[in-house]
């Protein structure tokens, strides 16, 4: 039977060519060059759509594809197709969610027992992102117990005497007890205001509600996960993907040709270059793409690099998870600048959308330049290499007023016979309370490695971390010196509690330079 409807395979790819092009949602990079694709007329009514729901968010009723030129191209991009179903399916899950919210409204009222229709939502609470600039990074939910101090029973199990006695198992203060702890259910699983209305459980009603309140937990543990992996498949959710498609729309960026690394906070794409829309503004012929992880659980652990970092501290507590991570891309954005100003070899910044930083590619013919953990370099590249990067450690600290803090041979490219700094968006200024302590085990992955690649000239741990900062801590083994570190952190701390102010002793000539970011 011929397959009608069913579009044929594209050929199998022949030659060599790097993993990504088999499962790159934009396929391999174009050889032929056609001067509108559809991939970009589509990306144009997929910005439009966007643009619409963004201006019309109270009632999302427009249709879609509404306007705008459709040409029909031979070479179809079927990725687009993909992208455009899911945008129109984002849609419409949005649309019906608005409907079913509008319905448990009209039914509940100001009735005091409300229905919830959360479980029937399309769009999980947690994977929905139209709202949430509003909500708050903190916590808000009430605590039933530190509130209303509820009545408690001693040890013995019952309190009064007589016939007043009251039991732990006394049934009003059991269910009240009951209704109270239903808010210790997940935050997403909606118990309505039980309290307030003085309801009162019964033990069995109370154990089939939390077994209840337990499963769905776990199916929409289940169901994020799955949303996950997807999105995991195909690098970045649609709606990156579209910031993405945009930037290719406007002309800046030529093409992306595909993924160079998927990391656990990052993703990271090859681009061509395009053409800047203001004059003074050059592109880079090629560039790399890094898409900070809009998932937050691999986040969570580097809150130490940012909370207390004092330039974003304000911020850090008002913010929602989505904006922290907006606020990593921004760190690294700010970040390379200082350096490119000092001079030191990193990526340029070339523009950031959101969570999407864009800037120039390390690197020649979308191949990257290899890390200094898989090149082989000669003993005298080597050695080359290890001045080089104690200078830049050295320019890092006093000139940028910036500790790496993730610096080792992963984060160091070779190129261009010198190595390039990347990846600083947890980079800190000296005076972050545990400034010092991640110098020190970047001096520490700087040392062993150089120390290891046959470098004899190369400082220890200890001593390259004098050079680095100008401090002259004389102890002569880790865990003294290490101590003495601390000690410094917290004769900082304690100066910045009295005074409000960092210490000068930080800085070897005056003030921390101010850059003009
Ligand atoms: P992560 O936080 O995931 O480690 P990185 O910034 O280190 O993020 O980027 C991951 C990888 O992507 C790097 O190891 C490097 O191979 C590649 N990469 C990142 N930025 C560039 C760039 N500007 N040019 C070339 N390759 C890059
Ligand atoms: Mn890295």
């Amino acid at each position: 039977m011929d397959p009608v409807g069913v579009a044929a395979a594209p050929p199998p790819e022949t030659g060599p060519g790097p993993a990504w092009r088999s499962k790159c949602p934009w396929g391999a990079p174009n050889t032929t060059s056609i001067s509108c694709s559809l991939a970009d007329v589509m990306s144009e009514q997929l910005a439009k759509e966007l643009q619409l729901e963004e201006e019309n968010t109270v009632f999302p009723e427009v249709v879609a594809v509404a306007e705008g030129p459709f040409i029909a191209g031979e070479n179809i991009d079927t990725s687009s197709d993909l992208m455009l179903a899911q945008m129109l399916q984002m849609e419409f899950d949005r649309e019906y969610d608005a409907q079913l919210r509008r319905e448990e409204k009209k039914i509940n009222g100001d009735s005091k027992v409300s229905i919830s229709f959360e479980n029937y939502r399309k769009v999980h609470p947690y994977d929905s992102d139209s709202s949430e600039d509003e909500v708050d990074w903190q916590d808000t939910r009430h605590d039933p117990y530190r509130a209303d101090k509820p009545t408690t029973t001693p040890r013995k199990g019952f309190i009064g005497k007589g016939k007043d006695i009251t039991t732990k198992h006394d049934e009003v203060v059991c269910g009240r007890k009951n209704t109270a702890r239903m808010e210790n259910f997940a935050p997403e699983f909606q118990v309505g205001d039980g309290i307030g209305m003085d309801l009162k459980l019964s033990n069995q009603v109370f154990n089939a509600l939390k077994q209840h309140a337990y499963s769905e937990e776990r199916r929409s543990a289940r169901l994020h996960e799955k949303k996950e992996h997807s999105t995991a498949e195909k690098a970045v959710d649609p709606k990156t993907r579209l910031l993405m498609y945009k930037m290719v729309n406007s002309g800046m960026l030529e093409t992306i040709t595909g993924c160079i690394s998927t990391g656990k906070e990052s993703v990271v794409f090859h681009a061509y270059g395009g053409k800047s829309a203001t004059e003074d503004k050059v592109i880079p012929p090629e560039c790399a793409i890094k898409v900070f992880k809009t998932t937050l659980n691999e986040f969570k652990n580097r809150d130490k690099y940012i909370k207390d970092d004092y330039r974003f501290k304000d911020r850090f507590s008002k913010l929602n998870p989505r904006k922290i991570i907006r606020m990593w891309a921004e760190k690294e954005m700010h970040n390379l600048t200082r350096m490119q100003n000092a001079g030191i070899p990193c990526p340029q910044v070339v523009i950031l959308k959101k969570h999407v930083l864009v800037m120039s590619f390390i690197g020649q013919d979308q191949v990257p330049a290899p890390k200094l953990k898989d090149v082989t370099l000669s003993s005298e590249d080597m050695k080359k290499a290890y001045y080089q990067v104690l200078n830049m450690m050295q320019q890092l600290y006093k000139e940028c007023n910036l500790v790496h803090a993730d610096l080792s041979e992963y984060n160091m490219l070779w190129h261009d016979g010198k190595v390039w700094l990347i990846d600083v968006s947890q980079s800190v200024e000296p005076t972050h309370p545990h400034g010092l302590e991640f110098l020190f085990r970047d001096c520490r992955n700087v040392s062993q490695f150089f120390q290891k690649g046959g470098v004899a000239e190369a400082l220890n741990e200890r001593e390259l971390f004098n050079a680095v900062s100008g401090f002259n801590i004389t102890a002569d083994n880790e865990v003294d010196f290490q101590a003495e570190i601390e000690a410094l952190e917290k004769m900082n701390e304690d100066h910045v509690q009295n005074h409000g102010k960092k210490l000068s002793m930080f800085s070897s000539d005056g003030d921390p330079p101010i850059y003009d970011e």
